[in-house]
């Protein structure tokens, strides 16, 4: 009797609910690291019962799974690095917002900016917020624990996951804490799958927490003579117990990209300047008393400041925090968007680092950030194709993620590790923290089918072709 084929049975046994066309397979080859893989085949399941039917087929017969929300990382995540098949869950997209006790119930492939919007609507609100969430879904957020822009006071992905569904690696289904405010039952599996990049289960369900909608912003841009006068005020701030929902940091370089993009200084008058962009959110007369003292602030440390209550002068400032990303490109054609962290005492250690960095390497580094979590975003800029270039970038990258660590840091706060930083993996952990992370994927996943090649396997990516297709993301 002919071996049955893997394929052949799922398609058997889950009629209706797999692609093999060669452009579903192309879609779904690569996320937003470019890096594609050939694939075999993209299920689409229906129902829990097929998720299972597909691991429990895995198992049997060795076959490699990814899962899939947008396939927005960064990292390679979602790359099927070994083939195989993907599981793509983007479909599973059901949102109910409870008033009452301030839970969304989602499907893994909800939209988050569409889960935002439902809880906004009656006056809650789902603070995690990194800047794909037009596009991202809240299970692809969950594996990889998403930060953004507010993380210093609202915390990340994981401080608002009550509960999670889904499936273990071996095909069956489990079900981690709930919708209950309270839960020490047992070990704590859900925070386990939070930020495991898909290596761990299949989440097919979330209880999440929504808090009251803050009722009020005020947004305040301020420009500094240079990067350490900047950090320095920060650190005044912090010391000031100022909490600000957003304090994002943009170094002189990316300043200057941003002015070339708008044709003119941001502030005028001032040139080469440093900026902060801070924003302080809650009920009006808690606000106010804070705003008093961010002003002063201001006043004492700033070259100058712009600030406002009203939304669309606020969209006016956020302006130049939003060009400036996309204005990099006039650096270079290929950006590396190194999500490293420091610890508050090592910011000013990092931008001198920094500026050492750029003489040494020739290249450009603009940097911008979340200054109150020391969340920075590193951007070696370098053009692909330029052989001396590609190896200045390459080294520089290596410098960088060696010396956060020595500053007593994190190689990534948000993004994760995925395929690009697995080379690095072994910088930040020592051989025993790495043999019991592996040890419970060994358990847990003892055929390894689920998402293998991450995080553990230091993978090249450095001269790999790159898919050319614009995503929808591109340049945002
Ligand atoms: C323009 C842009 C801006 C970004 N800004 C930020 C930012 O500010 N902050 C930040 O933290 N991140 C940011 N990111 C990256 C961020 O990690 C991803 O946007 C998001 O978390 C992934 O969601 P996704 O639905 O696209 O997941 P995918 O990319 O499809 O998958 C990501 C990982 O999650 C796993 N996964 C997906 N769904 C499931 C599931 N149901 N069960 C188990 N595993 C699953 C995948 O296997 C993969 O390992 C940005 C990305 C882009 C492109």
């Amino acid at each position: 009797m002919p071996k049955k084929s893997a394929l052949s049975e799922l398609k058997r046994r889950l009629r209706g609910s797999v692609k093999t066309d060669a452009d579903s397979l192309y879609w779904k080859s690569f996320d937003t690291l470019r890096l594609a893989f050939p694939i075999e085949a993209v299920i689409e399941p229906k129902n829990d019962k097929e998720i299972g039917i597909v691991l429990k087929l895995a198992n049997e017969f060795k076959v490699p799974i990814t899962t899939r929300g947008s396939g927005t990382s960064l990292t390679g995540s979602a790359a099927p690095v070994n083939g195989g098949w993907v599981l793509d869950l983007s479909g599973w997209n059901k949102i109910r917002i409870d008033r009452e006790s301030a839970m969304a119930y989602v499907e893994t492939g909800a939209i988050l900016e569409k889960i935002k919007q439902k809880a906004e609507k009656v006056g809650l609100y789902y603070p995690p917020d990194p800047s794909s969430k037009k596009y991202c879904t809240i299970g692809g957020t969950i594996a990889c624990n998403a930060g953004g822009l507010a993380g210093a006071k609202y915390g990340v992905t994981r401080d608002y996951v009550f509960g999670l569904e889904g499936f273990l690696p071996t095909g069956e289904p489990v079900r981690w804490a709930g919708d209950v405010r309270k839960y020490v039952s047992g070990y704590n599996m859900k925070d386990l799958w939070i930020g495991s990049e898909g290596t761990l289960g299949i989440i097919t369900r979330a209880v999440i927490r929504l808090i009251p909608k803050p009722p009020c912003k005020w947004t305040l841009l301020t420009a500094y003579k240079n990067d350490s006068s900047a950090l320095a005020a920060v650190k005044a701030l912090m010391k000031a117990r100022i909490v600000p929902s957003i304090l994002e940091f943009l170094d002189a370089e990316t300043v200057l990209c941003a002015e070339r993009r708008r044709g003119k200084p941001i502030f005028p008058g001032v040139s080469e300047s440093t900026v902060l962009l801070l924003e302080l959110d809650g009920r009006k007369e808690s606000l106010e008393e804070d705003r008093a003292f961010v002003l002063e602030w201001a006043k004492e440390r700033a070259l100058k400041y712009s600030e406002t209550y009203d939304a669309e002068e606020s969209e006016e400032l956020w302006q130049v925090r939003r060009q400036s990303s996309p204005a990099m490109y006039e650096l270079g054609n290929t950006k590396l968007n190194e999500d490293i962290v420091v610890p508050l005492r090592s910011q000013a250690a990092l931008m001198r680092y920094l500026k050492k960095l750029k003489k040494d390497s020739g290249l450009a580094i603009p940097t911008f950030g979340h200054a109150a979590d020391g969340n920075f975003h590193v951007n070696i800029m370098f053009n692909r194709g330029d052989k001396n270039q590609e190896r200045a970038a390459k080294k520089a990258v290596n410098s960088l993620m060696k010396t956060v660590v020595e500053l007593g840091g994190a190689i990534t706060g948000e993004h994760g590790i995925g395929l690009a930083k697995s080379q690095f993996l072994s910088m930040q952990h020592n051989k025993a923290e790495i043999a019991a992370m592996k040890a419970i994927k060994q358990v847990l996943d003892p055929n390894n089918i689920l998402n293998p090649g991450k995080i553990f396997e230091p993978y090249e990516v450095w001269n790999k072709e790159r898919e050319k297709a614009v995503l929808p993301w591109d340049h945002k």
